[in-house]
């Protein structure tokens, strides 16, 4: 890919960021669709073309000048994570149908990350547009293997399912949600099932990590109720442009047959 070509897709990335973050700014209230750029607390407007714009709009903006309500940083970061995520989809793929599919698979994994942070659910809605790169896959690029994603999402559906289960069992409380055993059937269906799995294993070592480096900083505790959704995307997204290369190098480094 070209710089020019990068810098337009940078860019298309950022809107898509903004308007994912202006539509999870919509969940928490159903009754009417607030404006971007418009406080949420005391609906006074204070800015005009500039909350059009990523990135900038959150320049200088750290709470209102009306009421004090802090504006929160996420918008910030949602176009930021959206665009660089886009970038190295189109970077890795290049022109192709693999790459329209993950693009549009990133643009539900980010909503996904975010509102199973704040309302600790998987939206089914979000899962159900899923269908339409996962549809695309298998049309454009699976056809004639469908068996293997077929398998992946089953393998991974159930395996989590048992995990749940017998999760729910032992400590007598969730430790897994039904949002997760869906999502991640439905990353077994667009990765297949070898891909699926290592997917799987980077999410649980993502959500490791992050575990070592927060509980001695005493941000978390154990049987805290923790999102599992957002290592899970991570995961996902590893494991699509990864995915390939660390089962190869796996296979060729530690399984002799
Ligand atoms: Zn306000």
């Amino acid at each position: 890919m070209s710089p020019i070509e990068l810098a337009i897709i940078g860019i298309f990335g950022l809107w898509i960021g903004w308007l994912i973050d202006w539509i999870v700014n919509q969940m928490p209230r159903e009754d009417h669709w607030h404006n971007p750029g418009v406080c949420p607390n005391c609906g006074e407007k204070h800015q005009n073309w500039l909350r059009w714009i990523p990135i900038l709009r959150h320049v200088g903006r750290e709470k209102c000048p009306g009421c004090d309500h802090l504006y929160g940083r996420r918008g910030f970061i949602i176009e930021l994570v959206t665009a660089v995520s886009i970038l190295v989809i189109a970077q890795v793929f290049g022109w192709s149908w693999m790459m329209l599919w993950y693009i549009l698979t990133v643009i539900i994994l980010v909503p996904i990350a975010t509102i199973d942070i704040e309302f600790q659910i998987i939206p089914d809605s979000l899962l159900l547009f899923g269908l339409i790169p996962l549809a695309g896959l298998w049309i454009t690029n699976y056809s004639s293997e469908l068996l293997t994603f077929i398998i992946g999402g089953l393998v991974l559906g159930l395996g989590l399912l048992t995990v749940s289960i017998v999760g729910r069992w032992i400590y007598k409380q969730d430790v897994m949600g039904f949002g997760d055993v869906k999502f991640v059937a439905w990353m077994g269906l667009i990765l297949g099932w070898k891909i699926g799995l290592v997917a799987l294993g980077l999410g649980f070592l993502l959500a490791t990590a992050v575990f070592l480096v927060l509980m001695p900083l005493g941000k978390v505790r154990l049987k805290q109720e923790v999102p599992f959704g957002p290592f899970l995307v991570g995961g996902m997204f590893l494991g699509m442009v990864y995915g390939r290369t660390l089962l190869d190098w796996y296979l060729n480094n530690f399984v002799y047959i």
